[in-house]
């Protein structure tokens, strides 16, 4: 079972599970997922804990209603509930010897290769003196345009920069079902899947509306960077009271495996970009090119899209506005916009200065 296989595993709880809709904490819940983080750690995993609840747990502080907040106040809200967050996981970890720390993310600090690197370094530092990371987005700092603005994204960039092989979303269903559990007895859990298809995404669109849990095509998304960058994800129950030990003994989860597992960690990283800036369309000349494993050059740049930088994220799509591939750009946008047809010995003439004659090296691009 592909939990209990694992060596690192990432486990994202929300807030719902951590406060009930009364707004009192969930102790008995807190107390068995400690037992349940304690039980990962005889069986030798490594853990880290993506964790929702800042701006819950602020207002709970301060008897606010979390709907109304404006973004510069949620801002302080958050700052304030992050650590009511960390003495709950304090209060009830400790009682089981589990020793943690914190970590708060911004987008840029996983979008940022020197930044990931660097995350992943602190990550298997923790691991290594036994202590278990209770990841959060910095959100007293991130601003609506850089933000990833839901944790289950967040996780499956953590998992992905942790090199974790198991990423576990515990929501407030059992996974993802055929229809909607709640109106039709023929609906079936989906117990795996492969490929996150047309129909895949109606469905967890429909339980959006339908059952009023929200957050699915999140968690689709945070799937679709899982299968990327090789990692298992499942979506389970997290309101039972021993909600790992339920998936490590019945299995009844949904799994969505990876696509790819061959590539080296930093291909991973480019193909499961969280927010690529701009998309480059080539012509079909470039795209047999490229298929031959070659760099892309301007000359085979049809249009730019996005505005971005040297060594952003950027996607190459084809004539027909399909993507094939992603990368890290050589050239700003707005250089592309000039060279894009071109043939590479007239860039520096173009530009005014020297520069390389790729625009997306090989070494920077994963095809989908
Ligand atoms: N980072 C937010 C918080 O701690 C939660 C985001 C989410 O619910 O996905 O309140």
């Amino acid at each position: 079972m592909y939990l209990r296989e694992s060596k690192t595993v990432v486990v994202k709880i929300g807030s719902s599970l951590l406060i009930d809709e009364n707004k009192k904490i969930r102790d008995k819940w807190l107390i068995n997922f400690a037992k349940d983080i304690q039980n990962l750690q005889k069986l030798k995993k490594n853990i880290i804990i993506v964790s929702s609840g800042a701006i819950a747990l602020g207002c709970k502080k301060l008897k606010l209603n979390k709907k109304s907040l404006k973004l510069d106040k949620s801002q302080a809200i958050a700052s304030i509930g992050q650590i009511e967050l960390m003495n709950l996981f304090k209060k009830y970890f400790s009682v089981n010897k589990i020793n943690i720390s914190q970590i708060l993310l911004t987008l840029e600090d996983t979008e940022k290769r020197r930044r990931a690197i660097n995350a992943k370094r602190t990550f298997e530092n923790l691991f290594s003196l036994g202590f278990i990371p209770i990841v959060n987005e910095n959100d007293s700092i991130a601003t609506s345009e850089i933000k990833y603005g839901d944790n289950d994204r967040l996780a499956s960039r953590v998992a992905q920069i942790s090199g974790a092989d198991c990423l576990i979303l515990l929501s407030d269903v059992n996974g993802l079902y055929t229809k909607n559990p709640k109106i039709d007895r023929n609906a079936k859990l989906i117990k795996e899947i492969k490929s996150i298809d047309e129909n895949i995404e109606k469905i967890a669109t429909k339980s959006i509306s339908e059952h009023g849990t929200g957050g699915m095509k999140t968690k689709i998304d945070a799937a679709k960077i899982c299968q990327l960058s090789g990692c298992h994800m499942a979506i389970a129950n997290g309101l039972i009271n021993r909600p790992i030990k339920n998936i490590l003994l019945k299995n009844n989860c949904t799994w969505f495996l990876p696509k790819i597992s061959k590539l080296d960690a930093r291909k991973k990283w480019i193909i499961s970009s969280i927010s690529p800036k701009g998309d480059l369309i080539i012509d079909d000349g470039a795209l047999n090119a490229l298929k031959k494993g070659k760099s892309l050059l301007a000359a085979g740049i049809k249009n730019v899209r996005g505005n971005f930088n040297k060594g952003d994220h950027i996607k190459i799509l084809d004539k027909n506005l399909k993507e094939f591939a992603r990368g890290l750009s050589s050239f700003t946008s707005d250089e592309i916009s000039i060279i894009k047809g071109q043939h590479s010995k007239i860039i520096s003439n173009l530009l005014g200065y020297v520069s390389k004659s790729e625009v997306v090296h090989k070494d920077d691009m994963v095809r989908i």
